[in-house]
């Protein structure tokens, strides 16, 4: 849908300051950047994690207590797909040394290390392999691999984007693993944007101190993605198996994982894997749209490793901080909630109010950039109502075009071009109307940097780990983190399974867990049953 008239007229008001903006950006001059005392408060008063009543303490498990988000609290306390009773392993449908639960950037990476170690590897995954956020990433990977850039400058950013909750010792991973990251991906095809002179083409991300964002386009992700995937089909000892969720994992007597339960999507039919180890990638959780929120995430990303993982006794960390992103499209109504990369801003879009004035320094760290916007839409009067009453502010990106020539953004966002003028808008042009949506989980599963979680013989890595990231991530960090984690808990995998001996595998754990479940009063059918494998929209649209 093209802009409505009156929004049209608003937009005068962005066109209107446009030049003066221009000038004092070449000039170097930006809107003040919030001071820490600054950010914490309208953190407090505007970020939704801070909303008291959208939370509540778990009843059961290991991090009981815990306030989290009313909606994975109704997950975690709730019953299965299977009765621990009546169920019985029997043979296993699938014997392997590693299992991988999920078939993303994390999943796909582990895989790919464990079998260089030598070990048979069996990746599961909920859709088709390669469904997952890895493949809508946009705006790129952080690694400081230019002479100007240190690890040690990556560690300072990344702590201080986390509000320095991380753990310095995963962070620490993460940087020093990061130049070797990236040339992995490049050895494996990776097209990365380069410079004309063939060094690698680097840009700015909020809260990044130094130029280390590696990009491919405006679809980094599908880059990555699409090379992970052709890199498991050519390599020998790994097995795909698609449209097959993880609904339970599997542990023996001794407490050990030793491999999980699957519910094939189109058969029903339920199938068992039996490893020495296993590996939980299932990425996040969007699709639980906390608090109503849309989200940028792909359909599976619905907690289901966190629920598994809970129900086997692992401890969690930061379940409760969850990450917004600032720029999420508002208008047209086809593309509410999907992202806008934080990339467009660094090539110099600002945030605009109705009047069309900045009211933000436009690469604040995530949660600070968005408080201002749900700040300017709410107590401020000052967003833009679209046509079913939903509120947001502009993002100029014609200002990059005034910034950096015609053509750029056509050039360098494809993408986001395309969605929009599917629609009658050329937002080389025309500014785009952007509202706070919900993307990333910061917590997860507590682990180590080998990606040990503390179930025995049960590893994690990407977006279902915490800890990497603190309470808030900074962007490019995580197609770092799915990349690092993953190839470290591939390894230690496979090393592990090495030696490992695991006893008869059951759900001995799923029976305790609902005993505990009875004993709080949640009782069977009142919840929904989880993990909820797919979003269910029924009668909940228009
Ligand atoms: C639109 C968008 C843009 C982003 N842009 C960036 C960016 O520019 N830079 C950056 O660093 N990060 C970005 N991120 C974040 C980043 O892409 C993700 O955090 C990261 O890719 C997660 O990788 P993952 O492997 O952990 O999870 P995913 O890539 O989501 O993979 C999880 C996989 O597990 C499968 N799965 C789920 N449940 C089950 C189950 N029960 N059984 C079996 N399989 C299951 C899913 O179907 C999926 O295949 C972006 C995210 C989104 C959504």
């Amino acid at each position: 849908m093209a802009y409505p008239d009156y929004m049209k007229e608003l937009i005068k008001k962005v066109a209107d300051t446009r030049n003066k903006r221009v000038e004092d950006s070449r000039q170097g001059i930006s809107f003040p950047r919030l001071s820490l005392e600054a950010g914490e408060e309208l953190l407090k008063k505007y970020h939704p994690d801070y909303r008291e009543n959208a939370k509540r303490a778990l009843a059961v498990g290991k991090n009981r207590g815990d306030r989290i988000p009313n909606e994975l609290a109704d997950i975690l306390e709730s019953y299965g797909h299977l009765d621990p009773v009546l169920f019985s392993p029997g043979e296993p449908d699938f014997s392997t040394d590693v299992l991988v639960i999920g078939g993303g950037g994390a999943g796909s990476t582990a895989a790919l290390f464990a079998a260089s170690e030598g070990a048979r590897v069996l990746l599961v995954t909920k859709l088709r392999h390669g469904d997952a956020n890895t493949m809508m990433a946009e705006g790129g990977i952080q690694a400081a691999d230019k002479p100007a850039d240190s690890p040690s400058a990556h560690f300072i950013d990344t702590m201080g984007g986390g509000h320095f909750t991380n753990s310095p010792g995963l962070v620490s991973a993460l940087v020093a693993d990061a130049p070797g990251i990236i040339s992995w991906l490049e050895q494996l095809g990776v097209m990365f944007d380069k410079e004309e002179d063939g060094t690698m083409l680097t840009l700015h991300g909020g809260g990044t101190s130094k130029k280390r964002m590696h990009s491919a386009g405006d679809m980094t992700g599908a880059e990555i993605m699409r090379t992970l995937r052709d890199e498991i089909r050519n390599t020998k000892g790994i097995d795909v198996v698609e449209f097959s969720p993880a609904v339970e994992l599997l542990l023996d007597e001794a407490g050990r994982c030793a491999g999980a339960v699957l519910k094939n999507l189109e058969t029903g039919r339920i199938l068992t894997v039996r490893s020495r180890t296993v590996i939980i990638a299932t990425g996040g959780m969007g699709r639980l749209h906390l608090q109503g929120f849309p989200t940028t995430n792909h359909y599976g990303a619905t907690a289901d490793g966190i629920v598994l993982a809970y129900r086997a006794g692992a401890e969690f960390v930061f379940l409760d901080a969850t990450q917004f992103h600032p720029t999420g499209v508002v208008y047209p109504e086809q593309n509410i909630g999907l992202l806008i990369t934080e990339k467009v801003r660094g090539a110099g879009a600002q945030l605009l109010n109705i009047r069309g004035e900045q009211f933000v320094y436009p690469l604040e760290p995530r949660d600070i950039e968005s408080s201002a916007i749900i700040r300017e839409c709410s107590d401020h009067c000052s967003g833009i109502k679209t046509p079913t009453e939903r509120y947001g502010v502009w993002l100029d990106s014609p200002m990059i075009e005034a910034l950096k020539g015609k053509g750029f953004v056509e050039k360098n966002f494809p993408a986001k071009f395309r969605q929009f003028m599917r629609y009658g808008i050329d937002i080389s042009k025309e500014p785009m109307l952007i509202y706070p949506t919900l993307h990333y989980q910061n917590g997860g599963m507590k682990i180590t940097p080998d990606g040990e979680t503390s179930v025995p013989n049960l590893f994690v890595a990407g977006e279902a780990a915490g800890g990497v990231h603190g309470r808030n991530r900074l962007m490019g960090n995580s197609l770092l983190d799915i990349c690092v984690f993953g190839r470290r808990a591939g390894i230690a995998a496979a090393q592990m399974a090495g030696g490992s001996v695991a006893g008869s595998p059951g759900l001995h754990h799923l029976e305790k867990y609902y005993k505990e479940l009875e004993e709080r009063g949640i009782l069977k059918g009142k919840g929904p049953v989880s993990p909820v494998l797919l979003p269910d929209y029924a009668g909940k649209i228009g």
